[in-house]
């Protein structure tokens, strides 16, 4: 409805530009737009209906879907080779969606010693609370898992490469088991947590995950200014974590769907840069002397490097070192660094470190990090798109620094 100057300029600052709206439809912009918008109106009752019916539709609401969430996911669907896929406020409302919408109370489930710290807590501490059953195992054996499945078992959750020590679960091994150990009564459903890797390095549905989770905060976003989270799975499991998503309600806002969208479409390029700068930094650190650790997939040296051949592309951005020094020392030569910034967070085109133990040290006692392999001088490096002889000389005059 046009406004004309029979209106009141109340209803003027609403109206006035409905003829400008109208026309725009016909518009073909080069980029999406955002809808940025909650609600979407309706042409007539019977779309209304329509509308009411489809719990998905995509223009309703959208804490139920929205148009610009709806391309990222369908961009997303097709990158990890799923049918369907849901886009939420963060990895961890990710995570907490899927799982909660696949356990319930009495059920049992099977996570890992490593895992995201907030993960790491939803299975330790919250799905306990609820009644339900966890068991935690070390990651790099598949026996581990297979010991622990019971008749009540419903979920495998695994995270691959995870921190600290970059150790690698058999995501293909994983997706057997379940397959192996589910009954008539009783499917295994699988969750793979893809962000450190990511869709061009692995792709976990293609090796026969149920659920690919992603912080799209990381790699996917990429430019370190966004919180998203992605699922991706089968249309079947996807509709039931969709309920559970409009009752949770981790919905990510337009602007940081748009962002995340205007990110992918980078995705290949930046993986590739950084993949072979996280190879060669990762060799090269591996040649300092005052470096006494390195910790990156395709190193020959990792312990599971030929697992990581088999199931990477490449070996993705994050590397872990320890330095030849005391906690001081290590947080010295993080100091001296002057373009690899000192913050959390990983995959994006800036290069980050942390102090692994500084990190930590809030949240675990010294026992605890020494169990979950935290050492004082280790420290967490996501390798950037910068120029990696750039890198090189700042780590070199960095390492300078540690007394060897
Ligand atoms: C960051 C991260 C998460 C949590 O993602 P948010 O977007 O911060 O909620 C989960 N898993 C992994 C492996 C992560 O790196």
């Amino acid at each position: 409805m046009p406004s004309t100057s029979a209106h009141a300029l109340a209803t003027r600052v609403l109206h006035g530009d409905d003829a400008q709206f109208a026309a725009e439809r016909a518009v073909h912009p080069v980029v999406a737009p955002i809808y940025w918008t909650a609600t979407f109106a309706a042409e007539d009752a019977e779309s209304f209906a329509a509308m009411s019916a489809d719990p998905r539709h995509p223009a309703v609401y959208t804490r139920h879907g929205n148009p610009t969430h709806e391309r990222v996911q369908r961009i997303m669907a097709d990158l990890e080779g799923t049918e369907d896929a849901l886009l939420t406020a963060s990895g961890m409302g990710a995570i907490s969606t899927s799982v909660l919408a696949l356990v319930k109370k009495g059920d049992h489930v099977i996570a890992q010693t490593r895992h995201y710290m907030a993960a790491a807590r939803l299975f330790a501490d919250v799905l306990p609370s609820y009644g339900v059953e966890v068991s935690i195992v070390e990651q790099s054996e598949l026996g581990n898992f297979e010991k622990e499945i019971k008749p009540n078992t419903v979920l495998i959750y695994i995270e691959t490469p995870a921190n600290p020590t970059i150790v690698l679960t058999d995501v293909a091994g994983i997706a057997a088991l379940a397959k192996k150990h589910s009954t008539p009564n009783n499917r295994i459903v699988t969750i793979a947590d893809n962000t450190f890797a990511g869709p061009v390095n692995t792709r976990p549905a293609d090796l026969g995950i149920d659920v690919v989770v992603h912080s799209a905060t990381k790699s996917l976003g990429g430019h370190h200014d966004l919180t998203a989270g992605v699922i991706c799975t089968s249309r079947e499991l996807g509709t039931k974590i969709h309920l559970m998503h409009t009752i949770l309600g981790s919905v990510a806002s337009p602007m940081d769907a748009w962002l995340l969208l205007r990110g992918i479409r980078t995705l290949t390029l930046r993986v590739d840069k950084i993949n072979s700068n996280a190879l060669a930094l990762a060799e090269f650190l591996e040649q300092q002397p005052n470096v006494e650790r390195v910790y990156y997939p395709l190193l020959k040296s990792h312990p599971q490097h030929e697992l990581a051949q088999r199931q990477m592309k490449g070996g993705g951005p994050v590397i872990a070192f320890a330095v030849k020094g005391d906690y001081k020392a290590t947080a010295e030569f993080v100091a001296q660094l002057k373009l690899i910034v000192h913050a959390v967070s990983l995959g994006g085109i800036d290069s980050l470190i942390v102090h692994t133990a500084t990190m930590w040290k809030s949240t675990m006692s010294e026992a605890q990090m020494k169990e979950a392999g935290i050492a004082v001088n280790f420290v967490r490096f996501s390798v950037g798109v910068e120029d990696v002889d750039d890198l090189k000389a700042d780590l070199t005059q960095a390492l300078a620094t540690v007394p060897s």
